[in-house]
């Protein structure tokens, strides 16, 4: 079963719709990654799943179960960095991680569990450095590690490259792909097909709040083939 569904989902902003009759899945374990240019409607899509917008109509399905009405509950499974992730900037990484666990009642860290969420992250040798002596980088990989805590099946991750800079976009497209193999389920959004057909299983490409192309049933993408088309095919929408 997949993990999340997305079934003819529409949205519109003051008439004016941004989302079209969109429908795509994520598997169990995959890293998925939704393209599209600013503007495109990815932010939309993760809002209306977290519950931060209403949808107009469609149905979202997380593990086979309506996201319906007010019940947050399904909430507890999906971590997620939308937007930019803040910190307390005088506090360290390690801290900025012990506050936000201490929000959560059924998130309990020991010492050792904060340092390993640390490592996951890549964060090892800044674990006692302020935030604010660190990168745009470091930040990311501290918001994931806020976004991770939970043990969330889902993580949800809008725009996570984004103001990094080609190192930056490497380690944590590589970064991506440890999480993956600890287990987690990744949605990312990007306006950059290239780096992140890379590291994802699949990718659904927006434009308009429409699917441009939908690799969520396909079995492997011919991500370089696809690439191709659109930069250089009559359909070429970037
Ligand atoms: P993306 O994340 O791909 O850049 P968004 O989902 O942020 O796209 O935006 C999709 C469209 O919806 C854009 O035209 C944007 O201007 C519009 N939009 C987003 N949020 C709002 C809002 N709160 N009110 C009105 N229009 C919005």
């Amino acid at each position: 079963m997949a993990l999340l569904q997305i079934i003819g989902l529409n949205k519109s902003y003051n008439k004016k719709k941004v989302i079209e009759d969109l429908s795509f899945e994520l598997q169990s374990g995959e890293i998925m990654g939704l393209i599209g240019q600013n503007g495109s409607g990815k932010t939309t899509i993760f809002k209306t799943i977290l519950g931060l917008v209403k949808k107009e109509s469609g149905e979202i399905k997380i593990n086979g179960k309506l996201i319906e009405g007010k019940s947050k509950g399904y909430l507890n499974t999906i971590g997620t960095i939308i937007e930019y992730p803040t910190f307390y900037e005088s506090l360290t990484a390690r801290q900025n991680l012990m506050l936000i666990s201490s929000l959560y009642d059924k998130v309990n860290l020991s010492k050792e569990d904060l340092l390993n969420y640390l490592h996951l992250v890549g964060l090892d040798n800044s674990v006692d450095c302020k935030v604010s002596s660190f990168s745009l980088g470091m930040k990311q990989r501290l918001g994931l590690g806020m976004a991770i805590i939970t043990s969330p099946d889902l993580l949800i991750l809008d725009e996570p490259t984004n103001g990094l800079d080609p190192d930056g976009i490497k380690e944590l497209l590589n970064l991506m792909i440890s999480l993956k193999k600890s287990g987690m389920t990744i949605l990312l959004s990007s306006h950059q097909l290239y780096e992140v057909s890379k590291v994802a299983d699949k990718v659904v490409i927006l434009h308009d709040g429409q699917i441009f192309y939908d690799g969520s049933n396909v079995q492997s993408d011919d991500l370089e083939s696809l690439f191709i088309r659109i930069v250089h095919g009559g359909d070429a929408i970037w």
